[in-house]
């Protein structure tokens, strides 16, 4: 056996009502904070106003940059960018989901080394389908995050996925001074999700820790945190998709979205996420989760038809967090069921569409085939059976 287990420094208060520490976290790290949010949620919420009473308060002014959409753009990041240049701010808050946690750390990346002569566009700094990339380094901003959903996991990871509206690429990029400092996880805050916004980010948790189990290569420090967050998954999500206040069950799934970004640091996401990423490159209305669940049966079935016995078990042991079998006994056998298992819990939070469901056309799919390949290789490599141009086309047909 042989691995590389790495993790940065990063610490999560976890808590109801712990985003009242938001204000001590920053005035150690800065005086100055960018908190970037999306259009709407958090100010209409009344949570944005209570963060900056709490960093006032420690001392920390703030200015607001609220222009992150789902999916996020290269030229949102620039533009976060800028402003935080024109103010001269010293650390960048994430307030959201994932697409701003994400562009929270682009901006904290280009605000960074913009100063010592790096360039003003985040794509300079990304390395997916090209020859050469600018060096992310320690010059990068210190990074703080306040999670809404559960989730990306990019609250415990050093990872963005940012949308070049030029080419439709959406790569994921990230180098360990991306790894945000502090991150908080306020389970009512995450109370406030709806139902659908709920099963939607929920999905993308097992889509993590799934892929990360299958993910070639050994990780056997990610693998208890992937199995465990699995049968949390399985447990909570269509329970908390039910009822949107049953605490118990918001907790343990952003716990569940806590252990994902743990195993998703140490190990890899594969071919789900690489041929979703040109999905919701080119359809940036789609939800990123949502197009994850109506890809997965096609990738199942073409990772246990061809892969060895080894990816078979894998899949069994999927089946068995997911409590559908106690114990694998035939490798096939409980690789099928693992299929069974998942199809009812995409089904039991209402997930089961086709990409044709989601405005995906056919037409399409000869260019998303090519962008898998182009933006996201590293996560093709890590797929337990490589693909493919065919194979991926033969699959987005089978998912419409
Ligand atoms: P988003 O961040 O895209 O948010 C989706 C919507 O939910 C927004 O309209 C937002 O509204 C709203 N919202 C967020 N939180 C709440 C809340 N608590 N209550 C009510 N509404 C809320 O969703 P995701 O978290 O799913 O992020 C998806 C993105 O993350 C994709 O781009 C995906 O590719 C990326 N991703 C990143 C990973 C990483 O490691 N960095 C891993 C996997 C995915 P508003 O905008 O008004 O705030
Ligand atoms: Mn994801």
């Amino acid at each position: 056996m042989e691995f590389v287990h790495s993790l940065p420094e990063s610490k999560v208060i976890f808590g109801a009502g712990k985003l009242d520490q938001i204000g001590v976290a920053a005035s150690k790290r800065g005086s100055k904070a960018l908190i970037v949010t999306g259009k709407s949620s958090m100010e209409k919420l009344g949570f944005l106003e209570k963060a900056r009473s709490y960093l006032e308060r420690e001392g920390v002014s703030s200015i607001h940059f609220n222009e992150v959409t789902p999916n996020p753009t290269t030229k949102t990041v620039d533009k976060g960018a800028k402003l935080a240049l024109e103010e001269d701010v010293d650390l960048v808050i994430g307030f959201g989901g994932g697409s701003t946690m994400d562009t929270a750390k682009g901006i904290a990346v280009v605000a960074g080394h913009a100063p010592e002569g790096g360039s003003k566009n985040i794509w300079d700094y990304v390395s997916a389908g090209k020859e050469e990339s600018e060096e992310i380094t320690e010059a990068t901003l210190p990074i703080l995050t306040i999670t809404t959903t559960s989730g990306t996991g990019s609250h415990v990871t050093p990872y963005s996925v940012l949308t070049n509206p030029e080419t439709n690429g959406k790569p994921g990029f990230g180098d360990a001074p991306m790894f945000p400092d502090v991150s908080i996880v306020d389970p009512e805050i995450l109370r406030e999700m709806p139902p659908d916004l709920t099963a939607i980010t929920g999905y993308d948790v097992y889509s993590h820790v799934s892929e990360n189990l299958i993910s070639k290569g050994d990780h056997p420090t990610a693998d208890p945190y992937a199995k465990e967050a699995i049968k949390f998954v399985g447990k909570y999500l269509p329970r908390v998709y039910k009822d949107g206040d049953d605490m118990e069950a918001r907790e343990m799934m952003a716990v569940a979205d806590t252990y994902a970004g743990i195993s998703n640091t140490i190990s890899s996401t594969a071919l789900r996420h690489a041929m979703e990423h040109a999905v919701s490159g080119f359809y940036p209305e789609v939800a990123h989760a949502q197009g994850l669940a109506s890809i997965t049966l096609p990738i199942m079935r073409y990772n246990i038809k061809n892969g060895d016995s080894k990816v078979r078990r894998r899949y069994g042991e999927i089946a068995r967090v997911l409590g559908a079998i106690d114990e694998i006994k035939d490798e096939k056998m409980a690789a099928e069921k693992s299929l069974e298992a998942v199809e009812a819990l995409i089904k039991e939070i209402d997930m089961d569409k086709g990409l044709g469901e989601l405005g995906v056309e056919s037409s399409s799919i000869p260019d998303m085939a090519e962008s898998t390949f182009k933006y996201m290789e590293g996560d093709v490599e890590h797929n337990p059976v490589y693909p493919d141009k065919e194979d991926v086309e033969k699959i987005f047909e089978e998912a419409m």
